[in-house]
């Protein structure tokens, strides 16, 4: 039989350059290849994993579920699989943080959720420009890629930019509150920006080099929204399902946004995405959005298991410890290399390093695979170290995790 990477590498386009092994097993933070090495994950199936690999919660539901021949796949018939995911959303998350939102199922991808999100704010404000950010990721699909605000994805894909504005992300411009600048051109008719149906924001922008907005910026873009009775979507697809700390990210701004796109982690696993939308806005008939995927009960299943996390009133506190120790490790790697100017962002579970330079960045990869972390880039010039455990990483293995990283960069820089 071919060496199945040789294969892979040939054949099929994919992450195999990055990381050079067959993975074959995965639990928890640890991720083994065929070989039997094993690699601790900080990468988490980029935010996918939040409750790590093969979550025992999780697991211990699918099995059941399966074994008692459990529904797979419904599409929009009501299953006691989806009745139970959506009392269990509604009565632990929506209820206790004061949101009404009514859930619509989109489909398998992150991208399904923004492409919903923002063909239902043109609806119902029957406008059709919308304003994203700069370094902005919202997917890669035609109209979500008009969204993803950095020129290298677009450079190939002619006429994916209809009816899209990217204005400074927050921090964009140094000191300078780019909430103003939105202000400005909503107020000045000659500005050229066509009244927006909908502003589309990451809270944390996870692809874009984890650059995390200020809270007053993100008050004032919701507050904007309001008074020019523009839709606000908050993509909670990295940063939601705990990433930053809170289930939702938008909680620490204090701010409700009209609709929150919400995938990866939220199916442990399993490839769900769901829009949460303020029930006065909700003005889809029956059929006017489909997608066959939207009814994987076992994605269901798996989301419903792992929402019991957030019943535990410790679980914020175990994210916010794990928090302080990946802030306490980068911040002594910056001090270490102060001559590279090296510079840490982040919140919750979701930290940048920010090494300057791509190859340096690369470098620093490649030696943190050799000796055993798995570690993604991120950011205009893949110049961040995006530092993404499972919130639920055992402290040891977080720790032994990071002096990988601290040496990987030790001898990048060397
Ligand atoms: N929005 C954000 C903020 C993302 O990080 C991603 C994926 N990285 C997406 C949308 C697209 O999600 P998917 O790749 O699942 O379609």
């Amino acid at each position: 039989m071919q060496d199945p990477l040789v294969q892979i590498e040939s054949n099929v386009r994919g992450y195999a350059r990055l990381f050079p092994a067959v993975f074959n097993k995965a639990v928890g933070s640890t991720i083994t290849d065929m070989e039997g090495n094993d690699f601790i994950d900080f990468f988490c199936g980029a935010g996918s994993l939040n409750y790590g690999h093969n979550n025992r919660r999780a697991k211990a539901a699918l099995l059941a579920y399966i074994q008692a021949d459990g529904i797979q796949h419904s599409l929009d018939t009501v299953t006691a699989a989806k009745v139970d995911f959506l009392e269990a959303f509604k009565r632990i998350i929506l209820t206790p943080r004061a949101l009404d939102y009514r859930v619509q199922f989109t489909g398998p991808t992150g991208t399904n959720a923004v492409e919903a999100a923002v063909k239902l704010a043109r609806k119902q404000t029957q406008r059709s420009h919308v304003v994203a950010f700069t370094n902005a990721y919202h997917g890669h699909s035609l109209g979500a890629l008009a969204l993803t605000g950095n020129q290298f994805y677009h450079s190939q894909f002619y006429g994916s930019h209809n009816n899209v504005t990217h204005l400074p992300y927050d921090g964009y411009m140094g000191e300078y509150d780019t909430s103003l600048l939105l202000e400005k051109m909503l107020r000045d008719p000659s500005s050229g920006l066509p009244k927006p149906a909908a502003v589309i924001l990451e809270t944390i922008q996870g692809e874009g080099g984890i650059n995390v907005a200020s809270d007053r910026w993100l008050q004032r873009i919701a507050s904007l929204c309001q008074e020019h009775d523009i839709r606000l979507i908050v993509d909670d697809i990295q940063v939601g399902n705990g990433r930053s700390g809170k289930f939702f990210s938008f909680e620490h701004a204090g701010i409700t946004p009209d609709i929150v796109c919400v995938s990866k982690s939220i199916g442990s696993g399993m490839p769900m995405s769901i829009v949460l939308i303020r029930p006065e806005i909700d003005t889809w008939k029956p059929g006017e959005h489909t997608g066959t995927f939207r009814g994987n009960n076992l994605a269901f299943v798996s989301a419903r298991a792992v929402l019991e996390y957030w019943t535990e009133p410790a679980f914020e506190n175990q994210i916010d410890e794990r928090s302080q120790i990946v802030q306490a490790k980068l911040r002594a790697i910056c001090a270490k290399h102060a001559d590279h100017a090296m510079s840490v962002r982040g919140r919750g579970l979701i930290w940048g390093l920010d090494l300057r330079c791509g190859d340096l960045a690369s470098r620093a990869i490649q030696n943190a695979f050799k000796e055993g972390l798995l570690i993604e880039g991120s950011g205009a010039f893949d110049q961040v170290l995006k530092v993404m455990p499972a919130l639920t990483i055992d402290t040891a293995l977080l720790n032994q995790g990071l002096q990988i990283l601290e040496s990987a960069v030790d001898a990048a820089v060397a």
